[in-house]
């Protein structure tokens, strides 16, 4: 059997699988990965916005990237990455998606059990009191501020230095011991506590498989290593379930 055989079989034969998706699943969809020359907005690199002294110091430079950002991400729509794990989630007895991406776009493709890791870009919430906003960002109106205490406006995702919403980091990590297959799909493996999942899925017994254009940290650790496009390698997939 091939190693794309025997990832087929897995997931017929499979209870109760997890996936992990980076942001190399919606890559196809026209969004670029933070890694390399693409995730560059102006001159900035992700990491000098997307954090809370940033956010502190240049709240006005932050919000026109995400901005750019949200823009970017209302015209863009799911691949065939995201389709397919949608098919996947219909044959297994429990299924779940965790995502770092925060483009909703798991959602809108369908996927049902989505636990965000990272928040969603498209919400946003005070920086001072938590108080989620629907308020649509206007910049040329001046700065968003919360109506019940007065703070900063800020996106409701994680930042870089920031701690992840323990509801959803419980979820995954309960996802994780209790799959008995893991998908780690199109991340860079680097992000913590999110790189750590599949290795706990491991631990616990999991069969774990990754699909990442080039190889990661976690290459050499995993079952089958599939090196190629996401959104090929998963469609091709669904024809054999
Ligand atoms: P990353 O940018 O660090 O890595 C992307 C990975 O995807 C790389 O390993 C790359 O080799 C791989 N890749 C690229 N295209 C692919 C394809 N077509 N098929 C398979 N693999 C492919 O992203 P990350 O690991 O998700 O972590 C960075 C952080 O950036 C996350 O916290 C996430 O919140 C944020 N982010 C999100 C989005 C989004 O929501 N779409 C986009 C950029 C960054
Ligand atoms: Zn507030």
């Amino acid at each position: 059997m091939t190693e794309i055989q025997i990832f087929i079989d897995k997931i017929k034969n499979s209870q109760n699988m997890a996936v992990l998706t980076g942001a190399g699943v919606s890559a196809a969809s026209g969004i670029p990965t933070f890694r390399g020359q693409a995730g560059l907005w102006k001159k900035y690199r992700p990491e000098e916005l997307a954090n809370p002294q940033a956010f502190r110091s240049h709240p006005d430079i932050v919000w026109e990237w995400y901005a750019w950002r949200r823009d970017l991400i209302r015209k863009v729509k799911p691949n065939l990455a995201h389709y397919a794990l949608v098919e996947i989630e219909k044959k297994i007895p429990a299924f779940t998606l965790i995502t770092q991406n925060i483009d909703n776009l798991h959602q809108l493709s369908g996927s049902v059990n989505v636990v965000e890791l990272h928040g969603n870009i498209m919400k946003s919430k005070c920086i001072d009191c938590n108080l989620p906003t629907s308020d649509n960002l206007n910049l040329k109106a001046g700065l968003p501020y919360c109506r019940s205490c007065g703070g900063l406006i800020r996106p409701d995702v994680v930042w870089f230095g920031e701690s992840l919403q323990i509801d959803a980091l419980n979820k995954a990590q309960t996802a994780a011991m209790e799959c008995d297959l893991f998908l780690s799909l199109g991340t860079s493996a680097l992000v913590e506590p999110a790189a750590s999942l599949p290795y706990l899925a491991k631990a616990n017994g999991a069969f774990l498989v990754e699909i990442n254009m080039e190889e990661t940290p976690l290459s050499s650790q995993t079952d089958i290593f599939l090196i190629g496009q996401a959104e090929k390698i998963l469609s091709e997939i669904t024809h054999y379930l």
